[in-house]
């Protein structure tokens, strides 16, 4: 029987609540499918300053570098808010993604028939809206150097260098490939020298992939369209800066955060965690969605252990439940026959695999 090893990070607020819940599905289908998972539990964020000092503690790095992926859940609240940069819980997510050279950060945003009234949009713009935004992770203005600040003055570089463009470019055309075969790549070309470099270069690697269409979007043009006409949209490819922006704005065309999972994937390593954060506000109070992190662990069977069909099972257990009127508290004012606490989500989940 095959076995694979996960590193579980559970991270802050309802990080614990919420891994708990894909734990108990991921059981469910791997039973199922007859194969072994081995779940071991590392500290990052809040929780490891607390216990270890610093927000990223070495085990934690090594853990994960022998697991076949990570699932994590969230990191942050109000306690640590206030520390130095290096001791911020963020500070870990950030190392541990440069650490584990996970460049690639995947999310999908689908807008749920069943869940259209949730979106934002009027439904005639929101029905059928099903993109892919892939958003370089390591690179771009968030780690650039030279950054500073003092008093007067602050800084930051954005660069990118041609070997980090193509490899994300890649992995848009092949998530292309296996989608509708359209990518839009969005930059700031006009006014940007990295963003020619950007454009250059996508428009080189697109010669690879003669079946996907490629167009280019300025990112203001980009928030726009995400708003006005989204079902334009099957991949979207773009740099950390402005895909940490979009990838905001097309997971709010859903309607509700606690619905969206995503994979930061690398050559070697892979980490998959929902899109929202710790929720501080809600954590221990058995109300937090764990739908997305459920979906998220879904994607880590289809893109770490090629184990596509324990996949389609937990994306179709999550669309059944959501069909037939079963909701956490956020989604409760759309279509509830039944509102769940978030164990009792999990449970019912599983109990649909
Ligand atoms: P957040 O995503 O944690 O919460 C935003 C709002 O959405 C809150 O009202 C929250 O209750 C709600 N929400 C989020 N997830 C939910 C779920 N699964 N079910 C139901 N409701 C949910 O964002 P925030 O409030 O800006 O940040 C809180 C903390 O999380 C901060 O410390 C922030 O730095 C951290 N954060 C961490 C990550 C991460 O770990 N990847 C990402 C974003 C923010």
């Amino acid at each position: 029987m095959k076995n694979y090893k996960i590193a579980l990070i559970k991270g802050d607020g309802i990080g614990p609540e919420i891994i708990d819940e894909a734990v108990k599905v991921l059981k469910a289908v791997s039973a199922k499918c007859g194969f072994a998972l081995e779940f071991n539990e590392y500290l990052m964020g809040g929780c490891a300053v607390d216990a270890c000092g610093v927000p990223l503690p070495d085990a934690t790095i090594e853990g994960a570098k022998a697991s076949d992926a990570v699932l994590f859940g969230a990191i942050g609240g109000y306690k640590w808010d206030n520390l130095p940069r290096e001791l911020k819980p963020e500070t870990g997510l950030l190392k541990i993604r440069k650490e584990l050279g996970t460049y690639a950060n995947l999310r999908p945003a689908a807008v749920y028939d069943e869940l259209l009234e949730a979106s934002p949009l009027k439904p005639e713009i929101a029905k059928g809206v099903d993109l892919l935004i892939v958003r370089e992770l390591t690179g771009g203005i968030y780690f650039g150097e030279p950054r500073g600040r003092d008093e007067n003055r602050g800084y930051n570089t954005m660069v990118y260098t041609k070997p980090e463009i193509e490899r994300i470019a890649k992995v848009a055309f092949e998530s292309a490939r296996k989608r509708r075969g359209k990518v839009t790549s969005v930059d700031k070309a006009n006014v940007l020298e990295v963003s020619q470099l950007w454009r250059e270069t996508v428009t080189e690697v697109a010669k690879n992939y003669p079946d996907v269409t490629l167009e280019h979007l300025y990112v203001d043009n980009a928030a726009m369209q995400l708003v006005t006409n989204p079902k334009q949209f099957d991949v979207v490819v773009t740099g950390n800066i402005f895909g940490d922006i979009l990838s905001d704005e097309a997971s709010v065309l859903t309607g509700s955060i606690g619905l969206l999972a995503s994979a930061s994937l690398g050559d070697k390593y892979a980490i998959y965690e929902p899109i929202h954060g710790s929720a501080p506000d809600i954590a221990g109070q058995d109300i937090a969605n764990p739908i997305a992190t459920i979906l998220s662990a879904a994607m880590m069977l289809r893109f770490s252990l090629n184990e596509e069909k324990a996949a389609d099972m937990i994306e179709d257990a999550v669309k059944s439940a959501l069909k037939d009127g079963i909701r956490t508290k956020d989604t409760a004012r759309f279509g509830a026959i039944k509102v769940l606490g978030c164990k009792d989500m999990g449970t019912e989940i599983a109990s649909r695999i």
